[in-house]
C-alpha cells in the first residue's frame, strides 16, 4: 500500500476511533470505573475485538519480516560490480542503525516517559488483557544466560524457531539466508529471490487489508486502557510523543552532522539545506518507498553524488536503512513496557536493541511499517501488545517524523558511501 489519499482516509478513521475510545473510556472511568458492566463489556467486546486484530496482524509477521530481510540483503548484492558497494552498505548500516538504536534506549531509559502508574493497576491490566496476548506469542529470551543467549541466536531448526516466535532466531536465519542468495548468484537462485518477493508483497497486501480493521481495534484498545488509567494516561502519552521526537532530534541533527563532517567532509548546513526537498516528500508521504524518486533526484542534482552509487545506496536503503524507524520501535517497547510496569533486564533490552536495528532492515517502507514489528518484539519481551492501540493514535504524526529520518539517514549514507568509493569506478546502474 503506498501513501495515497486512501491512506490517509484511514488514518483519519484510526484518529477518530482513538478519540472516541478515549472519551468513552474517561467518561467510564470517571462515573463508572467500578461497574459491573465495564468488566462484561472489556471480557467479552472490547478485548476480544483487539485480539483479533493483533492476531491478524502477528500471523503476518513472520512471512513479512523473513521476507523482507532476505530480499533487503540479496538486494545488496544484486550486481557484481557493486558487491563491494553493497558490503559497504550493509556495514554502514548495522553501525548507524546501532547507534539510532542506542541513543532511543539511552534517553527512553533516562526520562522514564512511561513509568509513574499505578503498579496495581497496571498489573491487574495485565492480568486481564495481557494473558491471551502472552498465550499468542510465548515470551523468547526467558531465563538465559549470556552464553545461551548468545548461542541462542542460531536457531538449531528455523521451522521450530517460527513455531516459538523466536524472532532474533528467525531473523538470524534470514539474515544468513540472505547473504547466501548474495554470494550464490544463478539462474536458480534469482527464482528464491523472486519467490520472496512475492512472499512480502503478498504479506504487505495482506496488512493493507488488515489494518483498515484497525480504526475499530483502536477504539477498543484506547477504551480499555483509559477506562482503567483514566487522565494518566493523556499524560503518559504526550510524554511519550516528546521522547520519541527528543531521540529523532539527537540523531538527526547530532549524529548525522558529525558522520557528515567526518566521514565525508560535507558541511551539514549545506547538506541540510540541499536535501529539504526530500525531507518535505517523506514527510509528507510517510513513506520512504515513495519519497525514493525524489531522494534520487535530490542526490543527483542536488549533492552531485555519482549516480551509480547513490541510485544503488538509495535504492537498497529506502527498505534497509531505517534509522527514525529503529529508534521510533525502540522507545515504544520501552515506554509500554514502562507504561505496564515490565522490568526490563539487561537481557531483554540488549535483545530490545538487537531486533531493533534488525528490524530497521526489515521494516518496509510504507506508511505505519513498524506497527507489526512493534507487535511482534512486545509479545517477545512479554508486554501486552495491546499497547499498540495507545500508538496507534499518534502514529500518523510519528510517522511522518521518522520517515524524515529514515530518507535523511539514506541520503547520508549514499554521502558517505559515496566519499569511500573512489575505487568502484564506472559500475552498471541498478536495475531497478
Ligand atoms: N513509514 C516508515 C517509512 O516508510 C516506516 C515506518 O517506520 O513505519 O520509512
Amino acid at each position: 500500500e503506498e501513501a495515497g489519499p486512501d491512506y490517509g482516509r484511514l488514518q483519519w478513521r484510526i484518529a477518530i476511533g482513538f478519540v472516541l475510545g478515549l472519551v468513552a473510556g474517561i467518561v467510564t472511568y470517571t462515573f463508572a470505573g467500578d461497574a459491573e458492566w465495564l468488566d462484561w463489556i472489556v471480557t467479552y467486546v472490547t478485548n476480544p475485538i483487539g485480539q483479533i486484530f493483533l492476531r491478524l496482524l502477528f500471523m503476518l509477521v513472520i512471512p513479512l519480516l523473513v521476507s523482507a530481510l532476505v530480499v533487503g540483503i540479496a538486494d545488496m548484492g544484486e550486481i557484481r560490480a557493486l558487491k563491494k558497494v553493497g558490503i559497504r552498505t550493509l556495514i554502514y548500516t548495522v553501525i548507524v542503525s546501532s547507534i539510532a538504536v542506542a541513543i532511543s534506549i539511552a534517553v527512553t531509559d533516562f526520562i522514564q516517559p512511561g513509568a509513574g502508574v499505578d503498579p496495581a493497576e497496571a498489573r491487574a491490566l495485565l492480568a486481564e488483557g495481557g494473558e491471551g496476548a502472552r498465550g499468542i506469542i510465548e515470551r523468547s529470551s526467558e531465563a538465559k544466560t549470556g552464553v545461551e543467549a548468545v548461542i541462542g541466536l542460531i536457531p538449531s531448526n528455523v521451522i521450530t524457531a517460527m513455531g516459538d516466535n523466536d524472532i532474533l532466531a528467525v531473523m538470524f536465519f534470514a539474515l544468513f539466508f540472505g547473504i547466501g542468495l548474495l554470494i550464490t548468484n544463478s539462474p536458480r537462485t534469482a527464482t528464491v529471490k523472486q519467490a520472496f518477493e512475492g512472499v512480502f508483497e503478498v504479506s504487505m497486501k495482506l496488512i493493507g487489508l488488515v489494518i483498515r480493521l484497525a480504526p475499530i481495534a483502536v477504539f477498543c484498545f484506547m477504551f480499555n486502557l483509559s477506562a482503567q488509567f483514566g487522565w494518566d494516561l493523556l499524560i503518559k502519552l504526550a510524554a511519550f510523543v516528546a521522547v520519541v521526537l527528543l531521540a529523532l532530534g539527537l540523531q538527526l541533527f547530532g549524529v548525522f552532522p558529525l558522520i557528515l563532517t567526518f566521514f565525508a567532509r560535507k558541511n551539514p548546513v549545506t547538506f541540510f539545506r540541499e536535501t529539504r526537498e526530500a525531507s518535505v516528500m517523506a514527510f509528507s508521504t510517510s513513506s520512504s518507498n515513495a519519497s525514493l524518486p525524489t531522494a534520487l533526484r535530490v542526490a543527483e542534482t542536488r549533492l552531485m553524488l555519482p549516480p551509480r552509487i547513490s541510485r544503488f545506496v538509495l535504492t537498497i536503503g529506502a527498505t534497509a536503512n531505517q534509522n527514525g524507524t529503529a529508534m521510533f520501535e525502540g522507545v515504544t517497547v520501552l515506554f509500554l513496557a514502562q507504561f505496564f510496569g515490565v522490568d526490563l533486564s539487561l537481557g531483554d533490552q540488549i535483545f530490545v536493541m538487537l531486533v531493533c536495528i534488525l528490524a530497521g532492515i526489515g521494516t518496509a517502507g510504507v506508511p505505519g511499517g513498524s506497527l507489526p514489528v512493534i507487535a511482534l518484539i512486545l509479545g517477545g519481551v512479554g508486554v501486552p501488545p495491546e499497547g499498540i492501540g495507545l500508538i496507534l493514535g499518534v502514529d500518523r504524526f510519528l510517522d511522518m517524523c521518522r520517515t524524515v529520518l529514515n530518507v535523511i539517514g539514506d541520503l547520508v549514507a549514499a554521502t558517505v558511501i559515496s566519499a569511500y568509493s573512489s575505487d568502484v569506478g564506472e559500475v552498471p546502474a541498478p536495475s531497478s
